[in-house]
């Protein structure tokens, strides 16, 4: 099915998934603060991640560059001159717009037709002043990209591990912009996350980085397949040439089909050895490989595999929402794949008044949460409603300790129902194979 902007947002919001960043002084448009919930998502797609890309390869070396960098860095990489988006202005209200969001003959804020002057360039990046005197040479800028703090050390790595070509550096970390007109939830924020990978390669074998490119666009799909996205809302976009960032050779794009449009989730670029050549030109550092076999020193060129974290979460949210039933057992589920479902199961006494029944359901919680660490306790409102309520933060499983797990019919002693999120069929299952069945589900 089909969910709206609205339904997401206020789910979000109803269940502490993520709310407006500043709320209770109206909010600061273009960011958003996460609650306990949206943190174990997004922690889960971000660990995900990481297993898949760097600890699951062996040519990969982490990375966690500072946010904040000589601002020699942002010159040299062409971030000052040329990170910018057209903006227009009403001549009427004074709203602005990035020009290629809207359509120019009308204002969207106050109606008025034909009443924007030419575009000019606004640069996107947060300035600021590092240290007590404001002067230029104190200034710099929050990173619109985690990409630059890999290159930048790009020879740190090659100094002190030595790797052989090829082999990438990845990192996970905020980026900032500021965007002329943040919108659609998180997916356009003004400070979000990204998950980077620079991947450098010999550029003397043009047919094996060709190679290496498509093989970084399929590990970027085997990745949305992992977080359960439905590949039918995945679409391959060859970016042509006037479109592309002037120093990528190739850049594929993938878009997702958001509640409002296609747009795009991750890029993939080729972006030769543009970066590595123009820090070497700016620093005075020699960026170069030494080729041990040829002998030869060259400059590797980089593919970049770029994630936005804040567009993953959203598209995971809009790919897992669901509604079924009618009347009274009408119900709004997240189907979220196990694998990055904030909670993995949810465990309840049938009655919260029977000690008895809360002792064993407690005991159960400990043993489950000690190994799965993801567990919920819930002992609120009746068996119906702890359903209700789990099913609409994606919980797969529910656990309920009832009397016939304290033996009141013998032969189900130290059984338990298990309830699966998605058909709503309940099944008993032992003490002893509960552990072993949610490990086999929850992989
Ligand atoms: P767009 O055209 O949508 O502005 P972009 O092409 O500028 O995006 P890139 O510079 O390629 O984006 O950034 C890499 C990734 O970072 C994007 O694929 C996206 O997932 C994420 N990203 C970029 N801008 C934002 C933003 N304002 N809010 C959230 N995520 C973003």
């Amino acid at each position: 099915m089909s969910v709206t902007m609205e339904q997401l947002v206020s789910l979000c919001k109803r269940r502490g998934f993520i709310f407006q960043g500043s709320e209770i002084y109206g909010g600061l448009a273009g960011t958003w603060d996460y609650g306990p919930l949206g943190v174990a998502l997004k922690n889960n797609i971000k660990n995900l991640w990481w297993k898949q890309f760097v600890d699951g390869r062996n040519d990969m070396y982490a990375v966690d560059a500072a946010i904040l960098m000589n601002q020699a860095v942002w010159k040299a990489s062409g971030h000052v001159a040329g990170f910018n988006d057209p903006l227009v202005e009403c001549s009427k209200c004074k709203a602005r717009f990035r020009e290629d969001q809207i359509d120019t003959s009308v204002c969207p804020v106050c109606d008025e037709k034909g009443t924007f002057g030419p575009a000019r360039q606004f640069n996107m990046m947060f300035k600021t002043s590092i240290g007590a005197v404001e002067s230029e040479d104190a200034m710099s800028y929050l990173r619109p990209e985690t990409a630059q703090g890999m290159f930048v050390n790009f020879k740190n790595i090659l100094d002190t591990y030595h790797p052989k070509l090829p082999f990438g550096l990845a990192q996970i970390g905020k980026a900032f912009r500021n965007e002329i007109a943040p919108r659609d939830f998180v997916f356009r924020s003004r400070e979000f996350e990204q998950m980077e990978i620079e991947y450098f390669v010999d550029p003397r074998d043009e047919g094996a980085a060709a190679q290496t490119f498509d093989a970084l666009y399929d590990e970027q799909l085997r990745f949305l397949s992992v977080l359960g996205l439905s590949s039918a809302n995945v679409h391959k976009i060859d970016v042509p040439a006037e479109d592309r960032a002037h120093y990528s050779k190739r850049s594929v794009d993938t878009e997702y089909d958001f509640p409002f449009g296609q747009k795009e989730l991750l890029g993939l670029a080729y972006r030769t050895d543009y970066d590595l050549a123009a820090h070497a030109t700016a620093s005075g550092a020699d960026l170069s490989y030494f080729d041990e076999e040829t002998k030869e020193r060259i400059v590797p060129h980089c593919i970049e595999p770029t994630f936005g974290v804040e567009r993953l979460v959203l598209a995971v949210l809009s790919d897992a929402y669901r509604e079924d039933g009618e009347g009274e057992n009408k119900r709004t589920y997240l189907q979220f794949a196990p694998t990055v479902a904030p909670i993995k199961a949810c465990v309840s006494p049938l009655l919260k008044n029977k000690p008895e029944l809360v002792a064993k359901a407690q005991e159960v919680f400990a043993v489950l949460k000690s190994r799965f660490s993801a567990i919920a306790y819930d002992d609120n409102g009746n068996i119906g409603k702890r359903y209700r309520r789990q099913d609409e933060i994606g919980t797969p499983y529910c656990i309920v300790i009832d009397f016939d797990t304290l033996g009141e019919i013998p032969e189900l002693v130290d059984t338990v129902t298990v309830r699966d999120r998605d058909s709503g069929t309940q099944q008993r299952i032992s003490l002893a194979d509960l552990g072993a069945f949610l490990a086999e589900k929850l992989q």
